[in-house]
């Protein structure tokens, strides 16, 4: 039989080779500046049109390629970084694959200008596809400019697959921020469709930081300094107080690369332990500077894992570095000392006004009626009292409640409903215990392991998730006035000022008109502070930064598809932020509210995540568990 392997075009090659190097605009984008910053650049440019989808270009002042090399660095494995296998173990620079510029040259149009110091002209090369279409001398400053146009224009599907600007723009701007952050004494400067996005001047570690993430970034820095002979960190981690919902702002640096370690991550983790509130995640910059010979960063194509020959010994040396410096400032206690969770202050506490204890009278008390008649006493005081604290503000129900002010004055018949569930129940109590047990209250509904409500319905029984039930009913009141424009509002008696990086700001511009919709009243958004004048009615004060930093986060993580809209993101990731959460214990009141309004929802089955909000078990099925 004849021989059937042969070996694959070059170009082929190059545009598998393509897949594992080239994911998105991002990818270039690090590829090219990882480029520029091994040529010694001091002052590297990146320019970006339509998120990278149209244009990524990156222009240095580092030393530039002769004609040949110029020609001969888009080869694939063409690198002047490493000569032997040996040297991949004493790695100094970014490069040293020799693929990426030979990658991107198969998936795009490219235009690379490059001079030495040495020479008065340069070279200009153009490539489509790994095919070279021209090579020129011409006039250019010392330095490297390539340009990457048309991203995967000769692989539509992988076009296709990329996400909206937004996103993509995102992960652009991400991987600037990492390489930037690593090399804080090379100017960058960053242009996107034209303006001028970041501006970092040659400064210190701390400067660059700050000029990043905005000027409020100085006062949130805790220095962080430990040098031992295996390993040295230098850096900042970000006071408790500032910590974010999304881990947004972590970056572990080794050997001024950017690296990403779960096990390190968790090092910086339990150093605050018990400075943090749940589900908070400190910021930290943190640069750890290793013997190259103890790092294998060959294991991941792009390179942002990394495996440590003693990563045990990493771990504790940075877990008492990040301590020593949160005890030495003041932030945490030096000695360890155990914290009794429970004298721990809960999360809205401070915010919430105090209020005097109520003594709640039962005016229908009689000492002297005939005790045979309990059920009706019983009856009585308990639809007494809940009216009464309604009308009191009792507190936890109110608080609850609260979240509906404003949103159930098109729906007021779930009140009704509730009323009369529960006059239902105390019948059902009567008549089950014959006046017999007349302090046993039964009510319609039953909450399990605070995170589901059992109820009874005609045939059995049901079963509904409490935090999609609650984001279903929250999903379609914003909803409703969003799109109807009445969103009502509640002054706030000081304006909130919230900080936040750029980037993020970008993002509550978009959304601002959304946002006012549903009753925000923003009184200034500059470069990184918002001001909010006025928040939904519905929506504590506590509550707007983490409702804001969760949008701000879901818009990055949006997976845009063909019906994607601002309006439904918002109400979303409002919904989520605001529903009762799994492990919130909830009074029978609330757990009855909940279940009516989930029903006089328009699609009561499923989240605003899609995911199932109730489950049903009939008399039937049950009896069959009893066979
Ligand atoms: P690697 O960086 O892994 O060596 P690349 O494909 O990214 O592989 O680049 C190939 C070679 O092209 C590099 O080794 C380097 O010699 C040269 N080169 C690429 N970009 C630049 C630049 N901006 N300035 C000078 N030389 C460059
Ligand atoms: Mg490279």
């Amino acid at each position: 039989m004849a021989d059937i392997i042969q070996l694959l075009p070059d170009h082929v090659a190059n545009q598998i080779a393509a897949g594992e190097v080239v994911q998105r605009p991002a990818s270039v984008v690090k590829e090219l500046l990882e480029n520029a910053i091994d040529a010694g650049a001091d002052t590297i440019k990146l320019i970006i049109k339509d998120a990278g989808k149209t244009l990524v270009q990156v222009i240095d002042n580092g030393k530039g390629m002769s004609p040949t090399d110029a020609r001969l660095s888009f080869e694939r494995h063409a690198t002047s970084k490493i000569k032997s296998a040996e040297d991949l173990f004493q790695l100094h620079t970014k490069g040293f694959r020799g693929e990426a510029l030979a990658s991107i040259a198969a998936i795009a149009h490219v235009e690379l200008k490059t001079k030495q110091a040495s020479n008065d002209v340069g070279n200009a090369l153009v490539i489509e596809g790994s095919q070279v279409v021209s090579q020129d001398v011409v006039v250019t400053p010392t330095g490297t400019s390539v340009a990457v146009k048309n991203l995967f224009f000769n692989i539509p599907a992988r076009r296709n697959f990329l996400k909206s600007d937004t996103v993509e723009l995102r992960h652009v701007v991400d991987e600037f921020y990492r390489v930037a952050l690593a090399h804080p004494s090379i100017s960058f400067v960053m242009y996107n469709n034209g303006s001028e996005s970041f501006n970092l001047p040659i400064s210190n570690y701390r400067q660059r930081i700050v000029n990043i993430f905005g000027n409020k970034t100085n006062e949130k820095l805790v220095p962080v300094d430990e040098d031992t002979e295996v390993l040295n960190v230098s850096g900042f981690v970000g006071k408790p107080e500032f910590a974010k919902k999304s881990r947004g702002e972590q970056y572990f640096f080794v050997n001024d690369r950017f690296i990403k370690s779960a096990y390190l991550n968790h090092a910086i983790a339990s150093a605050f332990e018990g400075l943090l509130k749940p589900g908070m995640h400190a910021s930290y910059f943190l640069n750890l500077q290793v013997d190259p010979q103890s790092i294998d960063i060959n294991i991941h194509p792009t390179k942002t894992e990394i495996k440590f020959d003693d990563e045990h010994t990493l771990y504790a040396i940075l877990r008492a570095a990040v301590k020593h410096s949160l005890g030495q400032f003041n932030i945490a206690p030096v000695l360890d000392f155990e914290r009794d969770p429970n004298l721990d202050t809960p999360y809205n506490y401070k915010e919430t006004v105090i209020s005097t204890p109520k003594v709640e009278v039962d005016r229908s008390f009689n000492p002297f009626k005939d005790a045979s008649q309990p059920s009706v006493t019983s009856t009585q005081r308990s639809s007494h009292t809940s009216s009464f604290s309604r009308q009191e503000g009792h507190k936890s129900s109110s608080d609850w409640e609260g979240l509906y002010v404003g949103l159930e004055s098109k729906s007021n018949e779930s009140v009704v409903d509730f009323s009369e569930v529960e006059f239902e129940s105390e019948e059902e109590t009567l008549s089950i215990f014959n006046g017999d047990h007349q302090v046993e209250q039964t009510h319609t509904t039953y909450q399990l392991h605070k995170k589901y409500i059992v109820s009874t319905i005609k045939s059995g029984m049901l079963i509904i998730d409490q935090f999609r039930a609650h984001q279903r009913v929250l999903y379609e009141e914003f909803l409703r006035n969003m799109t109807s424009r009445e969103g009502v509002s509640q002054q706030l008696l000081f304006p909130l000022q919230l900080h936040f990086s750029p980037q993020d700001i970008d993002i509550v511009n978009q959304l601002k008109a959304d946002l006012e919709h549903t009753g925000f009243v923003f009184s200034n958004v500059d470069e990184e502070l918002v001001e909010i004048t006025g928040v939904p009615v519905n929506v504590p004060e506590s509550e707007v930064s983490i409702i804001l930093e969760q949008l701000i986060s879901d818009v990055e993580h949006e997976v845009p598809d063909s019906n994607f809209s601002a309006t439904d993101l918002l109400a979303k990731s409002m919904a989520k932020s605001l529903a009762i959460k799994t492990g919130q214990s909830l009074q029978k009141d609330e757990q009855e509210h909940l279940v009516n309004k989930l029903f006089a929802c328009k699609d009561p089955n499923v989240s605003p995540a899609n995911r199932v909000t109730f489950v049903t078990m009939s008399v039937d099925e049950l009896d069959k568990k009893f066979i």
